[in-house]
């Protein structure tokens, strides 16, 4: 068993703990990704950091506060003393939640009087001013959030916004006293906290103000926030000496046969596709025969172990827009996603098991799909392929040591797929 976490996180969603994870490791974090709340008996590598996946930013506000204190449960559990519960920094949600009441549990299960919320990132054009979240130049409220589908923002103050879905009142720490220091944060905190306000929305426009919230949360067993504030933890715990001699390698060679699978049909993941037939046998499965049955799977398989002792292959079923289109409107749009997906799962099942131990994953549902089909609990973050995606090393998985690369929509250079696979060894 694994000496004690310095940070535990518990991401509401997949993508957003992908880059959570992503930049604590940049900041200096070895950090495992766990998909859900990981058994018990987890072997862990030696690591700093632990973010727990969860798919609760717009599920019922019961279940999210459920499997959220179950994940809280497993952090503390492996020696965790500060838990970040990490939400969207645009503050995805609605007046039922989720933020509000996870962040109640956590807060009264920790015993902490108050929690420091901010989801600013000025790096990424998150800012926070007199509690208003911007998006960029403009605030939450006229961004493109306040139409999303699930959860519109219609309200850029995140004080108000927060005491619409909490039990407990909602404090503000403004920009002029955080530029005073760690000490008149604290000082303001205690001053609020004496008042019954449980929770503070912490100003934030520039880097450094992450920092010196990272250093002040650290006081604290629970925060809320996006990966600013996780940086801003980082950056606290690497000043402070907390974090472990860096003995693992994630890059650690695995060798064994690589394959690539692109089920995303992004433009950009289109121009990786045509590059890497340059340099590797490309097979197109023919979507309308994925939609019919499983022989297509079958058949790419044959064709995979035919050529996998002899170097990458790459097997993509993306095509362009207007044949997206036209299969979407013969079989309908989730039909049809989910039965490719499952068909690219299927296939990684099957390589897998025919020897393959690096596996390129392009498309952020078809990498869902095959990440849940092999059963890997986590993945220990490794150096980056391009910017946001990291090469990942199974951790606790059935199979064996395996490397992965899981890249959605856009990312990526034009050479994504041999990039990948020349830092895959
Ligand atoms: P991205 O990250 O680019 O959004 P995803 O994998 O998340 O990629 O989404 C792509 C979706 O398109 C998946 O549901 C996938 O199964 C589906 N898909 C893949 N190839 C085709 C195709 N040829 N026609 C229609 N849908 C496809």
């Amino acid at each position: 068993m694994s000496a004690k976490l310095s940070l535990g996180c518990i991401a509401d969603d997949y993508t957003g703990a992908s880059d959570l994870a992503n930049t604590l490791t940049r900041a200096g974090l070895r950090t495992v990704q766990t998909i859900g709340v990981p058994a018990d008996d987890l072997a862990l590598p030696e690591v700093d950091a632990v973010v727990v996946s969860l798919k609760s930013r717009s599920i019922e506000a019961g279940l999210a506060v459920t499997r959220s204190r179950d994940a809280d449960k497993w952090l503390r559990g492996r020696g965790a003393r500060h838990v970040l519960f990490k939400i969207c920094s645009t503050f995805d949600s609605t007046d039922k939640g989720n933020i509000g009441p996870v962040m109640d549990a956590l807060r009264a299960d920790s015993g902490d009087s108050i929690v420091l919320v901010t989801p600013a990132f000025p790096e990424n054009g998150r800012t926070v001013y007199q509690g208003n979240l911007f998006v960029g130049s403009v605030p939450l409220n006229e961004s493109p959030l306040k139409d999303h589908p699930l959860n519109p923002m219609h309200d850029s103050n995140l004080v108000r916004v927060l005491a619409r879905q909490s039990k407990t009142k909602v404090g503000l720490v403004d920009l002029a006293t955080l530029s005073r220091g760690a000490d008149a944060v604290r000082a303001r905190l205690k001053d609020l906290a004496a008042k019954g306000i449980g929770a503070a929305v912490v100003d934030a426009v520039f880097d450094r103000d992450l920092e010196t919230i990272g250093q002040v949360a650290l006081d604290h067993r629970v925060s809320v926030g996006a990966s600013g504030i996780g940086l801003g933890l980082a950056r606290a715990l690497v000043a402070a000496g907390s974090t472990k001699p860096d003995t693992l390698d994630a890059m650690a060679a695995v060798g064994g046969p690589a394959a690539c699978l692109a089920g995303s049909c992004s433009q950009a993941t289109l121009q990786q596709i045509a590059n890497a037939e340059k340099v590797m046998p490309v097979l197109h499965l023919d979507p309308e025969r994925v939609v019919a049955g499983k022989d297509e799977a079958q058949r790419a398989l044959a064709w995979a172990r035919d050529r996998i002792g002899d170097g990458p292959i790459l097997i993509a079923s993306s095509s362009t827009p207007d044949e997206v289109a036209a299969l979407q409107s013969r079989h309908g749009r989730d039909a049809a996603g989910h039965a490719i997906e499952q068909s690219m799962a299927d296939i990684a099942e099957g390589l897998v098991r025919a020897g393959v131990r690096r596996l390129v994953v392009a498309g952020g549902e078809t990498s869902g799909a095959v990440v849940d089909r092999l059963g890997i609990p986590g993945f220990l973050v490794g150096a980056e392929i391009a910017a946001g995606v990291p090469v990942l090393r199974a951790v606790g998985a059935k199979d064996g040591e395996m490397l992965l690369a899981l890249k959605s929509g856009n990312f990526g250079g034009p050479e994504f797929f041999s990039d990948a696979l020349a830092l895959m060894r």
